[in-house]
């Protein structure tokens, strides 16, 4: 082939490509007759043969038989199925389409100037809403859901491959004034309910509780304080300092927390007797009025000495103790308080009141 072969020739091959793009014809497709081999219509039309032929094609496929759009061709049509047109990508019409002149035409063998079924974009419908995760079931961010494509945009109508998000981590620590102070652990976990427990830890009145996951006190968890502990629900600080046990208890929709170790009151008492003999006890235990009772036989002359103390209900050490106010009557003298001298032999009740921090003796 010499130069001016090759040029004519790709010239040839260009105007083809060109008439091909223009028309838009899958002409690989036909040329390979792929899909359309029961409905080639060799030398015109005969639109019996096609499967996809309908009435009214038939009806006016006579005036082309023969003929070319301009009339100068015998169509050798080949029928070119439809691709369906997806949200983002264009599709095509069914045709056909014939492998002479390259045109392109509808069921009725009008000329088609566009084969293109144009993509049918996406169907966002409504933003979904958020929904937050939690212990027990993985959330989503919020997000649209294309009902042609099935496929999942976010607010900004980006792709995302999948809306949910993780269920939280378990992993939790204690943060006391911002900072961890210790690590949570589970001491019973269900479906629907998680138990987490710190155990004998120093709190300081007024620390700042926070419940946040291990190693981050970013984003500290809302939780409510149960009633009658060792934090104000108001703003989370300990009442009182204390050796605590922390019980942190979660459900799908709610986090609670306890704080124990309040420090309760009670009484010492100390007897010095004047044979010479000595006795010292404690009071731990309450009544229902907040007073500690004991009863002493004393003789004149013996003595008492009575110490308030504070306890924190956890380590069974006193955190505190006190010289208590004693009142005075005739049968006892306060020669230097603590210490309560006896001036008349008989059957004494000494009442401790933890409210008031005061002790009364009574002779019975
Ligand atoms: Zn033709
Ligand atoms: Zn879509």
């Amino acid at each position: 082939m010499n130069k001016g072969h090759r040029f004519i020739a790709l010239i040839g091959l260009l105007t083809l490509l060109l008439l091909t793009t223009l028309c838009g014809c899958e002409f690989i497709d036909s040329v390979l007759g792929k899909n359309s081999e029961q409905n080639r219509l060799p030398g015109g039309l005969n639109p019996q043969q096609s499967e996809n032929k309908s009435e009214h094609s038939s009806g006016q496929s006579n005036e082309n038989l023969g003929g070319s759009t301009d009339g100068s061709c015998e169509h050798e049509l080949l029928w070119i199925e439809q691709i369906e047109p997806t949200c983002e990508e264009e599709g095509r019409l069914a045709h056909y389409y014939c492998s002479i002149c390259e045109s392109c035409f509808n069921e009725a063998i009008e000329p088609l100037y566009s084969i293109i079924a144009p993509s049918l974009g996406h169907a966002y419908g409504t933003l979904y809403d958020a929904k937050p995760s939690t212990f027990f079931e993985k959330g989503n961010v919020e997000y649209y859901h294309c009902f042609n494509c099935g496929r999942f945009f976010d607010k900004n109508l980006l792709y995302i491959n999948d809306v949910t998000t993780d269920k939280i981590s378990t992993e939790l620590a204690i943060g006391i004034n911002g900072q961890i102070k210790a690590d949570f652990e589970i001491v019973e976990e269900s479906s629907d309910r998680i138990t987490w427990q710190i155990s004998g830890l120093k709190v300081t009145a007024g620390d700042v509780v926070t419940v946040c996951l291990k190693n981050n006190t970013e984003n500290a968890f809302e939780f409510s304080v149960e009633p009658n502990c060792n934090l104000n629900s108001q703003n989370n600080q300990i009442y009182k300092s204390a050796v605590s046990n922390v019980t942190l208890t979660a459900t799908p929709n709610l986090m609670t927390i306890s704080v124990d170790g309040y420090y309760s009151v009670g009484m010492i008492y100390y007897v010095g007797y004047a044979s010479g003999q000595a006795e010292s006890a404690m009071e731990k235990s309450q009544t229902e009025n907040g007073e500690h009772l004991v009863t002493l036989t004393l003789s004149a002359n013996d003595y008492i000495y009575v110490n308030a103390y504070e306890y924190d209900g956890v380590t069974e050490e006193y955190v505190n103790s006190y010289c208590a106010l004693v009142n005075t009557s005739s049968q006892i003298a306060v020669e230097q308080s603590p210490f309560i001298k006896i001036c008349e032999s008989g059957t004494y009740t000494v009442i401790f009141n933890e409210n008031t921090k005061t002790v009364t003796i009574v002779k019975v």
